[in-house]
């Protein structure tokens, strides 16, 4: 029999019996788009492929404007990784790093590792922060741990990815929902822990989100919402790479222009979109910035 794989959707779903909710989310070709754009190494690729899976996979459950987005910072060997979704589904990513890396590439060993989880606009500087505690052997048991230590639901959360696919699950207990008494949601939300935890990387790669869901939790009544659609997708444009010339000040602008034979090339990294500026557009995007002042802000 075939499989059909369904790629590039978010599920939310519930299982009622228990009292917990969940976001499944598998990534297919906007993945493929992001570990596209740079010659990754195996272990950079399948951090930032699960870090993909996990920015959309927070986005399940939460009413926002802007993005969310997941970055890590180090002075290791990784030195940055960010993955990004948005409010319509649009994903983005990049990671930057140097040879050697470490094997096995471990985030909490990485010296000056820091992780941020930002939740809204940048530009207009409503924004929600959060750190995440790297002192845990993987991404999802961070994640884990941030949900736990905060004033969120106690959430299970499983990543995995690989050249073709990232796949994120989260569960989080619902407490007394549906009528249920205390002791009733400790023993549903235990059974599903333990069917959860049955599941290894390949399985959960490998297998459609329905099967999955039907595979590990038809004795729990799952009820599926709608699928959300998610997409490569770049934020950048023509005014943000003008505004950020800006920022570095007509001395640097200049500079580049003469070492460039007059003209500047900026090339997204997310993206690949090409921007170029002549003398004549450097000149106006300058002069432009007494009314730009106000509205520019750092990336
Ligand atoms: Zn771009």
């Amino acid at each position: 029999m075939e499989t059909v794989l369904l790629d590039d959707v978010l599920h939310r779903f519930l299982l009622e019996r228990a009292g917990v909710r969940g976001v499944l989310v598998r990534l297919g070709s906007s993945w493929r788009e992001v570990a596209g754009r740079a010659d990754y190494p195996e272990a950079v690729a399948t951090l930032l492929g699960q870090s993909l899976a996990a920015s959309a996979m927070l986005t399940g459950n939460i009413k926002f404007e802007g993005a969310l987005s997941i970055e890590l910072k180090s002075s290791g060997a990784l030195r940055l990784l960010f993955a990004e979704c948005t409010d319509q589904g649009r994903l983005r990513g990049l990671a930057r790093w140097n040879d050697p890396l470490p094997e096995p590439l471990v985030v909490s060993d990485l010296p000056g590792a820091v992780m941020a989880i930002t939740i809204g606009h940048a530009e207009r500087g409503q924004r929600y922060q959060g750190l995440v505690d790297l002192n845990h052997p993987n991404l999802g048991e961070a994640l884990e741990n941030y949900f736990n230590q905060s004033e969120q639901l106690p959430a299970k959360i499983l990543l995995a990815a690989h050249g073709e696919h990232a796949v994120g699950l989260m569960l989080q207990r619902l407490p007394g929902e549906g009528g249920h008494s205390a002791a009733d949601d400790e023993d549903g939300w235990n059974r599903i822990e333990h069917l959860t935890a049955t599941l290894g990387a390949d399985e959960l790669l490998n297998t459609s989100p329905e099967q999955l869901l039907y595979r590990l939790y038809h004795e729990e009544s799952v009820r599926l919402f709608e699928p959300r659609p998610l997409v490569f997708g770049c934020s950048c444009t023509r005014d943000r790479v003008e505004s950020m010339l800006r920022s570095l000040g007509r001395e640097e602008v200049e500079a580049a222009l003469e070492a460039r034979d007059g003209e500047i090339e900026v090339i997204c990294e997310f993206c690949a979109q090409r921007y170029t500026f002549d003398r004549i557009d450097a000149e106006h995007l300058l002069s432009a910035s007494h009314n730009a002042e106000a509205s520019t802000t750092s990336q």
